[in-house]
């Protein structure tokens, strides 16, 4: 063993398949709290997403860093009244067809870029969260399929080089926001 060995990320396996995974999350039940219910690679986190997601609208806000990968549903108590109607907004104006394929749209993706820096700016440390911008300052947001929103955090992943270390599934909430 080389004096660095201890510094390289271990492989650990994947509960679904059982391959080795250097880009394991661990999936935690429930939207907060619970526990490590699967250690998963790439590929069984997105098959899951995928069923975790269908019949809903939700908005996948680029991923500012690789800890974490949440879900707040749109009707949570918990969420600040801006973010709220910004995430209604955001839906409202999901395109009729996904940007990629003729399937219809059902989910939005949007890039850092699209956020409402400003009003960010203005949330109390402890309250930080995204905040989508209006429709009409979009610039890079596209409404996709399932199929393509997941292509896009799959992309998104191989890009960082890395999985997400913790993961919370959507509840049965039908619309929502990660962040
Ligand atoms: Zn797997
Ligand atoms: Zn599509």
């Amino acid at each position: 063993m080389g004096f660095f060995d201890f510094l390289k990320p271990k492989p650990q396996r994947c509960t679904r398949c059982q391959a080795d995974t250097l880009m394991a999350s661990e999936l935690y039940s429930g939207l907060s709290g619970g526990e490590v219910t699967a250690v998963l690679c790439p590929k069984c986190l997105l098959k899951e997403l995928g069923k975790a997601c269908q019949g809903k609208n939700i908005l996948f806000v680029e991923p500012l860093v690789m800890d974490y990968y949440l879900f707040t549903p749109g009707d949570s108590p918990d969420i600040n009244t801006l973010v709220q109607q910004r995430l209604q907004a955001a839906l409202e104006r999901l395109g009729r067809s996904c940007a990629e394929c003729a399937q219809p749209a059902e989910h939005l993706w949007m890039p850092q870029s699209d956020l409402d820096r400003k009003a960010m700016g203005q949330l109390p440390e402890d309250g930080y969260t995204s905040i989508a911008s209006l429709p009409q300052d979009w610039k890079a947001s596209r409404s996709y399929c399932l199929g393509h929103v997941l292509e896009k955090l799959e992309k998104h992943m191989e890009q960082e080089k890395s999985g997400f270390l913790t993961f919370r599934l959507p509840n049965e909430a039908a619309m929502g926001y990660y962040e």
